[in-house]
């Protein structure tokens, strides 16, 4: 199964169901569309009418771009638990996205969210990903290998999880990596995982610039499991040619 997976971060308004359900209408008729699963992640403020409008239809699952590391509720101004976007129809939740890791979000917090998420039977989209500086000095395996040590262990329901491997220099910039590096870079990542808990491998998905030029040649590596896909998942025609050009 691969999974086409949509954050919008902070972008959309009520109207912005539109973009999803030309999408599920595209799904619908696509003689691929037993092949894959899709689900977007838009802000807190829409995730219960979206949740509530897809219900019933199998073509799509919402989910949270992030979650707060303390569970039920709090007296953190701002926060929003696991256990609140569970209640309101999420299915999904991003949790260790580069962005929320720049603003602080540590491996222990990420842990902590991961746990509190899988506790209210959320999906987690477990985001690693090593910055430029690591990149150049050939820190990556070091970066990720911690990453998911410091956050995985093999008590962790693993079925659950979805990693996300999102280079951090290649969000947002039209950057990526080459084939060679991203097969190896995704082989590495799925050895790790096998060493927290051998019976269940999860899906490792690849997410930094994918549009409908850069998948053509990610198709090629059959490993990925799958795309979190930012900036193109803002358009349905965008995210439709993802989709049309990892399958034509
Ligand atoms: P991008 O973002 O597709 O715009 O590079 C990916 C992400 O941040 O999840």
């Amino acid at each position: 199964m691969k999974y086409f997976i949509g954050n919008w971060k902070m972008f959309g308004v009520p109207k912005s169901i539109d973009i999803i359900k030309k999408v599920t209408t595209y799904k619908k008729r696509d003689k691929f569309n037993k092949k894959y699963k899709i689900v977007f992640t838009p802000p807190f403020t829409l995730i219960e009418s979206f949740s509530n409008f897809f219900k019933k239809n199998p073509s799509v699952s919402i989910g949270a771009q992030n979650c707060y590391h303390k569970d039920l509720f709090s007296s953190d101004t701002g926060a929003i638990s696991s256990f609140m976007i569970k209640l309101v129809g999420a299915k999904y939740v991003i949790i260790g996205h580069s962005d929320n890791r720049s603003e602080g979000d540590t491996d222990s917090v990420v842990k902590q969210k991961i746990s509190h998420a899988l506790k209210n039977n959320l999906k987690v989209i477990f985001c690693i990903g090593e910055n430029k500086r690591d990149k150049i000095k050939k820190r990556t395996k070091i970066v990720l290998k911690k990453q998911i040590l410091n956050s995985l262990n093999n008590k962790t329901n693993l079925n659950n999880i979805i990693v996300a491997y999102e280079p951090i220099w290649s969000i947002g910039t039209g950057l990526v990596p080459k084939n060679f590096e991203l097969n190896e870079t995704i082989t590495f990542i799925k050895k790790i995982l096998k060493k927290v808990n051998k019976k269940k491998l999860p899906p490792v998905l690849y997410g930094g610039s994918v549009d409908g030029n850069s998948v053509k040649s990610f198709k090629k590596i059959k490993i990925i499991d799958g795309f979190l896909i930012g900036g193109a998942s803002k358009s349905s025609k965008n995210f439709i040619d993802i989709i049309k050009n990892y399958y034509r």
